[in-house]
C-alpha cells in the first residue's frame, strides 16, 4: 500500500469510528483513549469528530512501553488503588454524556513475565474504580465503541514470519478488511450488515429457547436461558435512541444466560489475551452455574487469578454466536485480541451480564437485573469456543430440540 493510499484508508476508517461507531452528535464531548504510537489515527478520529459536531475531544493517552515500565518498577500500593481523579474524569464525562472510543492496539503479552499478582491486583482496583463508568457502557446508557489500530508488537506477534513493517502493513489490512473499509460506501455496508445480524436475533428470540446444549471435542455444556432474555446483534441505542455500534468489527448476536443455570465443561479453542497475558488450551467446568474447575495449559495462574476476581467472575455473563464460517474467521488469521478473535468463533464472557440483554433491563436497578438471573462483577471477559466441530441445540419450554448451529455453522 502506498502511503497516500494507507493515509486515505486511515481517515475513512476514523470518519467510521466517527460516523457509526460512536455516532457523535452535535455539541457531544468525545473521549478518546489511544496509544502514542497511534497518534496519526487518534488526531484523525479527533478531526472527525469535529467535523460531525463535537464540542471537545479529550484524549486519554497510553503507551506500552511506560505501562510495563510501571509494572517492573512501580510500588505495590500503585496497583492496589485506582485513583480517585481518574474515577472522577470518567463519571464526569459520562455525566455530561460524552461519547466513549478506545482504540486498542497492545501486544497480546505486553505483561508476560510481570508478577501476576501486580496484574490481578490492579484488575481489581481500576473494575472497582470503573465501576459507574463500566455500568453506563454496560446498559447502554452513553455510547461508546472499542476498535483496533495496528501496534507493531501485536503485528509481529500475528504475522510472525515476515518483518515488521510487513506484519503492521498485513494487519492494517487485515483491520480495514474486517470493518469493511473497502466497501463502496461503508456506512451504508455497516447498515445492511446490522441488518442481516438482526434478523438472526429475532429468530433466536421468536424461538424463545429456555436452554441452550453445546457438543464439540472437550465440551458438552447446558446453558439456561433467564425467562426475560433477549438476543441482540450489533447496533444499539444509547439513552437518548442514538444509534451507535460498540464494537467494530462485530459478527456476534448474544444474550445472557441465567446466572445459575449453566452445567458442564467447556473447552477453549483460540488463545485469551488477557491482562496482558496469553492463557490457552483451557477448560472450565460448571455446577449451577458456578465456575468449580480451572484447567490451562498456558496462564492457569492468569487464568485462576480471573477467575477469582470476585464473586461474579465465578459465573458467565454473556453467550455468543459467531459461526465459523464469519469473515474474520475465514481470514485464517489469529490475532491474539479478543476485539477479533470472538468475531470469529462462538464464545462466552466470564463476568458481568448486559442489562439491555433482559427485556427492560436497561431501567432495572442492580437487584432487579440480580432477581432476572442476570450476573454481576467488576469484570467482563469473553472467551472463544467455537470451532467446525460445534453443534449447538436450542430447547424450547415444551422439550421440543431445534438444530441451532451444526458442524460450527447457523443451522437455519
Ligand atoms: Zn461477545
Ligand atoms: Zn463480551
Amino acid at each position: 500500500m502506498t502511503n497516500v493510499a494507507f493515509q486515505s484508508n486511515l481517515t475513512k476508517y476514523a470518519e467510521l469510528i466517527v460516523r457509526v461507531g460512536v455516532n457523535v452528535q452535535e455539541n457531544q464531548e468525545v473521549f478518546i483513549t489511544g496509544a502514542v504510537d497511534q497518534a496519526d489515527l487518534v488526531r484523525l478520529v479527533a478531526e472527525q469528530a469535529y467535523l460531525a459536531g463535537a464540542s471537545n475531544v479529550h484524549v486519554d493517552w497510553t503507551d506500552d512501553r511506560l505501562s510495563r515500565l510501571k509494572y517492573e518498577k512501580a510500588a505495590d500500593e500503585v496497583f492496589t488503588q485506582y485513583p480517585e481523579w481518574e474515577t472522577a474524569k470518567r463519571n464526569s464525562f459520562v455525566e455530561r454524556n460524552a461519547v466513549f472510543i478506545s482504540i486498542v492496539s497492545s501486544s497480546p503479552d505486553l505483561l508476560s513475565g510481570i508478577d501476576s499478582q501486580r496484574i490481578a491486583n490492579f484488575q481489581k482496583a481500576a473494575g472497582q474504580g470503573l465501576q459507574a463508568f463500566r455500568r453506563a457502557t454496560q446498559s447502554d446508557k452513553v455510547s461508546w465503541t472499542v476498535v483496533a489500530a495496528a501496534g507493531k508488537a501485536w503485528a509481529s506477534k500475528v504475522f510472525a514470519n515476515v518483518s515488521e513493517d510487513e506484519a503492521v502493513s498485513q494487519l492494517w489490512e487485515a483491520i480495514f478488511k474486517a470493518v469493511r473499509l473497502h466497501s463502496d460506501d461503508p456506512v451504508k455496508a455497516w447498515d445492511e450488515h446490522n441488518a442481516t445480524l438482526h434478523t438472526k436475533a429475532q429468530a433466536l428470540n421468536e424461538n424463545h429457547f429456555v436452554k441452550l446444549h453445546y457438543t464439540a471435542p472437550g465440551t458438552d455444556l447446558t446453558i439456561e436461558l433467564a425467562d426475560k432474555h433477549i438476543w441482540v446483534a450489533a447496533g444499539s441505542e444509547n439513552q437518548n435512541n442514538v444509534a451507535f455500534m460498540a464494537n467494530m468489527p462485530t459478527e456476534e448476536v448474544f444474550t445472557v444466560p441465567l446466572k445459575s443455570g449453566v452445567n458442564g465443561y467447556v473447552s477453549s479453542t483460540k488463545p485469551l489475551s488477557y491482562g496482558g497475558n496469553i492463557i490457552d488450551n483451557f477448560k472450565l467446568t460448571f455446577e449451577a452455574g458456578r465456575i468449580v474447575k480451572v484447567e490451562a495449559e498456558q496462564g492457569q495462574e492468569t487464568l485462576q487469578k480471573l477467575v477469582d476476581t470476585d464473586e461474579g467472575s465465578h459465573y458467565l455473563g454473556e453467550v455468543a454466536l459467531v459461526p465459523h464460517e464469519s469473515p474474520i474467521s475465514q481470514s485464517n488469521i489469529l490475532f491474539y485480541n479478543t476485539l477479533f478473535d470472538e468475531n470469529a468463533s462462538n464464545h462466552l464472557a466470564i463476568g458481568s451480564g448486559y442489562a439491555f440483554n433482559i427485556d427492560g433491563g436497561k431501567k432495572m436497578s442492580s437487584e432487579e437485573l440480580a432477581e432476572n438471573g442476570v450476573n454481576a462483577s467488576i469484570t467482563h471477559v469473553d472467551f472463544m469456543i467455537g470451532s467446525a466441530e460445534m453443534d449447538i441445540d436450542g430447547i424450547k419450554s415444551d422439550g421440543t430440540i431445534v438444530p441451532i448451529f451444526r458442524k460450527g455453522n447457523w443451522a437455519f
